[in-house]
């Protein structure tokens, strides 16, 4: 059945999925895409917090997440082939994995049954501009970023605060100036969230095929940041967000 909405202003806010961005005629957008030779496995387990923080580990192995979420449940993730199908992982063989990319050196992974199990492909996406008229698309609908940086809801959080800045001063005082800087200031945040996206997925994630010699850099790159107070400022700045959109 086909609608009519009549709205001063709509907002594509739909997801990744986004019919509302298909309103964007082809020759009024330009899509950037990158995919990566990455994915996630990730899991939901009724296990203890292994520890009072989140947990990045780039092992000899591949990469491993260990976040807490509740006093019973965790949510985990190791780097797998972005075809992996979860029906091939038993309890056992997850754990397994897990074991050889996080414990050691002291540290030891608190198990429990896996209650959810789930492959997350990695792709970076941006449509650019992301208004169309009286349309403004905003989160995911508009951009797509790997998990690897947690910056998806951070950006779509800031896309609503910006639009409504825009919003706001338009009903207020009439004036659409803020309105029409909306694609501009949102995609300032989105690209530098592209960028330190892509930049923690290469350096935390062991390529297939990876030569001694790129095992040896990626571990040189990683050593230069913890190692620098310079270094861990960015990436603190760049992981927990900047100031908001100017
Ligand atoms: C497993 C997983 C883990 C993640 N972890 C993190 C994290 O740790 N940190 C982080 O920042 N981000 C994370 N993300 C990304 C984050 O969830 C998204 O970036 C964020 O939810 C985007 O918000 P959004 O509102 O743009 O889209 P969505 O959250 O996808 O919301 C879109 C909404 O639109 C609705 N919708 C779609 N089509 C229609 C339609 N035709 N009509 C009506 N409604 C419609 C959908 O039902 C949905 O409710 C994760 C994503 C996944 C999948």
């Amino acid at each position: 059945m086909d609608y009519e909405l009549q709205a001063d202003f709509v907002a594509g806010a739909d997801g990744s999925r986004s019919q509302a961005r298909s309103a964007i005629p082809e020759t009024r957008r330009q899509r950037y895409v990158h995919e990566y030779p990455f994915a996630w496995f990730g899991i939901l387990a009724e296990a203890p917090r292994s520890s009072d923080e989140l947990i990045y580990a780039n092992s000899a192995n591949g990469f491993a997440l260990i976040s807490q979420r509740t006093e019973t449940v965790q949510r985990m993730y190791f780097q797998c082939d972005p075809n992996e199908d979860v029906n091939n992982w038993s309890d056992d063989r997850i754990w397994e994995t897990f074991r050889s990319r996080v414990n050691g050196n002291g540290f030891e992974l608190k198990e429990g049954p896996v209650i959810d199990k789930t492959v997350l492909k990695f792709r970076s996406s941006v449509l650019a501009p992301m208004r169309h008229g009286r349309l403004f698309l905003a989160g995911d609908a508009a951009h797509t970023v790997p998990p690897t940086g947690a910056k998806g809801l951070n950006l779509a959080l800031n896309d609503v605060k910006v639009l409504f800045e825009g919003l706001d001063s338009f009903y207020k005082s009439g004036n659409a100036a803020l309105l029409d800087a909306y694609s501009d200031r949102a995609l300032d945040r989105v690209w530098k969230a592209q960028q330190f996206s892509y930049w923690m997925t290469s350096m935390l994630h062991t390529p297939a095929g990876a030569d001694d010699f790129a095992r040896a850099r990626q571990l040189g790159e990683l050593n230069s940041v913890v190692s620098s107070r310079h270094g861990r400022a960015y990436l603190a700045e760049a992981y927990t967000g900047w100031p908001g959109s100017h």
